[in-house]
């Protein structure tokens, strides 16, 4: 089956193998028969700390999605890392890879020292922020962890290349 073909009716052969990684937004949407792998421990992805901030008012609607797909008939496989032996070893009729993006790490010198963080580490708890931060780079992450940061009486310099914050994607203003 071709990535681009529609799905397949629930009972066709190619429905009955779907296989995908990636337990994120993209991974976990329900149909047919699937096993849902994630390395993480947790279903949701980048969607746990994009959610952290209370104002985002994301929270209740990424635990109803998790809870909706604790209803499915799936199988969960959390904390398994997919590899090639792993689809050597199921093979599924199609394989589906939803398995997210990276950050992208500038190279300034002194990005490796304790001090520095990313926003993913901040949100999750994996780094704490003393009394005052620098926030590198002033699109929508940057923005939200600068005003999250901020709400808990942080001292914050945000710190944008461009003339103006959040103009790097879609431009939020014309
Ligand atoms: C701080 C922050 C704030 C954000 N705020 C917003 C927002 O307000 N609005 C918005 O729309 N978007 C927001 N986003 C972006 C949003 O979180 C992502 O667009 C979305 O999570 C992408 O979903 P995804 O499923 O493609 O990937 P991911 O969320 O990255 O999920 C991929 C999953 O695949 C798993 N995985 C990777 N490789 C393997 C493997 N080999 N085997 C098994 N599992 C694997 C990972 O563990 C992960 O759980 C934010 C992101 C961040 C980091």
């Amino acid at each position: 089956m071709a990535w681009n073909e529609p799905m397949p009716p629930e009972g066709s052969d190619c429905g009955r193998g779907r296989f995908r990684h990636g337990g994120g937004a993209r991974g976990c949407s329900p149909g047919h028969h699937v096993t849902l792998y994630d390395r993480a421990k947790e279903l949701g992805g980048h969607l746990l700390e994009a959610s952290v901030p209370s104002f985002k008012r994301m929270s209740p609607p990424v635990r109803v999605f998790k809870g909706e797909l604790g209803t499915l008939e799936m199988d969960i496989q959390l904390g398994v890392e997919v590899t090639p032996d792993t689809i050597r070893k199921e093979k599924p009729g199609v394989v589906i890879i939803a398995a997210g993006s990276k950050p992208f790490i500038p190279e300034i010198p002194g990005i490796g020292r304790d001090n520095v963080a990313t926003a993913t580490d901040l949100l999750l708890g994996k780094k704490k922020v003393k009394d005052s931060a620098v926030v590198v780079g002033g699109g929508l992450i940057g923005c939200e962890t600068a005003l999250w940061l901020a709400q808990q009486g942080k001292k914050v310099t945000l710190v944008e290349m461009l003339e103006d914050l959040m103009i790097a994607g879609i431009p939020l203003r014309t």
